[in-house]
């Protein structure tokens, strides 16, 4: 079985062609710009052909499947012999609200179901429509599945997803913590419970996705009770350049002292704050490990916030869960910067965490960077959403 995952932004549209026989990727690439030029880079990763990456007029997320599908199918660039060969399509949709604690197959239903969430996720869910309606408009019959970054988290209980506001908000408006990265946070938690050699519903998991945006997840046999982020991916964590968690009293100050409207003020929360707006130099954790080298001392600070908050909250579900087995760390920071990772750890002494510098060196691959005598196993777990969606489609499309 060939499957087809394809995660559409407002002008971009990542895919992956996954063989399911071996879940290896046969050709993987981006299209960018689309309503605005277009263009495609395209690589495919078995037969030996040339990768493609030209500009490519994309007028609309149609033309953009279309040429996916085109260069996928083609003699010098594809991979397969013409489009019966996909068997399924898996797509990415950010929001699922409270309807959607599981993937599903896209029916009209489904796609209605779609649109009423999307006032929780006004930038992304609309996206993820455009993409699925391109989909279903160039591929005609092909059964296709929407994976939710927020279902993943549907099963926290009350007293982790409810906010101490009235709650009419919640009953009437559906106002509550929902969390991101759940396909992530399922990804590296499954694994990190095959390398154990144990049944997941005998762990308790932390889960570190810690990339530009960044979220922990607290996971109890296989189940999340509770993550960092909320009703937005604004909250927990400072991120790459979102502030995490902050006084809404400092956004009525800031606003009325600089006459600012709640817009501007969004964009600075989500755009110019985090480890960017700390530091001053920027939001990508290579460059404040070099600048905090040369003695930047907000580049310091920034990072060594960024550590502390992962700390505290890690901590704070090794309480909600009463004990932890294991920690993963993952995505862009937690599977590359070793520094983040150690500094981090050092932090669970009181959990008997002791850390192998060696194993800690190495990179792009599952590894437990614990010693062996460490109580609590301390896993690097390389994300594959991708792969999850797909298994997701492989299992629903039967
Ligand atoms: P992601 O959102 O998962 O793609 O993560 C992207 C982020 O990972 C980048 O913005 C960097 O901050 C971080 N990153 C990637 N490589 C490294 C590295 N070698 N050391 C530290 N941070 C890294």
């Amino acid at each position: 079985m060939k499957i087809l995952v394809i995660n559409a932004g407002s002008s971009s549209l990542k895919y992956q062609l996954i063989d399911m026989e071996t879940e290896s990727v046969m050709a993987k690439g981006l299209c960018e710009r689309i309503g605005i030029d277009g263009h495609l880079k395209h690589s495919p990763l078995v037969g030996g052909k040339p990768v493609f990456d030209e500009d490519l007029a994309m007028p609309t997320h149609a033309e953009a499947i279309a040429a996916v599908i085109d260069k996928l199918t083609s003699a010098e660039y594809g991979v397969v012999a013409s489009m019966k060969e996909i068997d399924a399509v898996g797509h990415r949709v950010v929001h699922g609200g409270e309807k959607f604690a599981s993937s599903v197959r896209i029916d009209d239903a489904v796609m209605e179901a779609l649109k009423e969430c999307t006032p929780f996720a006004p930038l992304h869910n609309p996206a993820n429509i455009i993409g699925i309606n391109a989909c279903r408009d160039v591929m005609g019959n092909v059964p296709m599945v929407a994976v939710f970054d927020t279902a993943f988290h549907q099963t926290m209980p009350g007293k982790a997803y409810m906010y101490a506001v009235p709650y009419e908000y919640y009953k009437n408006d559906g106002i509550r913590r929902y969390g991101f990265h759940g396909t992530s946070h399922r990804y590296v938690s499954g694994r990190c419970a095959e390398l154990m050699g144990k049944p997941i519903e005998e762990l308790k998991i932390v889960s570190c996705h810690m990339g530009n945006g960044s979220s922990i997840a607290a996971i109890d046999c296989g189940k999340c009770v509770d993550t960092s982020m909320g009703f937005t991916p604004l909250v927990g964590l400072p991120m790459g350049t979102r502030c995490g968690d902050l006084d809404a009293g400092v956004i009525q100050f800031i606003m009325n002292k600089y006459g600012i409207s709640i817009d501007e003020m969004l964009n600075i929360l989500n755009k110019k704050s985090g480890v960017l707006g700390v530091s001053g130099v920027s939001s990508d954790f290579r460059d404040l490990d070099n600048a905090a080298a040369e003695g930047n001392e907000r580049a310091q600070l920034a990072l060594d916030m960024f550590h502390y908050w992962v700390a505290k909250v890690a901590g704070s579900y090794v309480a909600a869960m009463n004990g932890v087995d294991a920690i993963v760390f993952t995505a862009g920071v937690g599977e590359n910067s070793k520094s983040s990772r150690k500094a981090i750890a050092e932090y669970f002494g009181y959990l008997g965490v002791t850390i192998d510098d060696e194993a800690n060196s190495k990179r792009g691959e599952d590894i437990m960077i614990s010693t062996p005598d460490s109580k609590v196993k301390v896993f690097v777990i390389p994300t594959n959403e991708e792969l999850v969606i797909a298994r997701d489609t492989r299992d629903i499309v039967g």
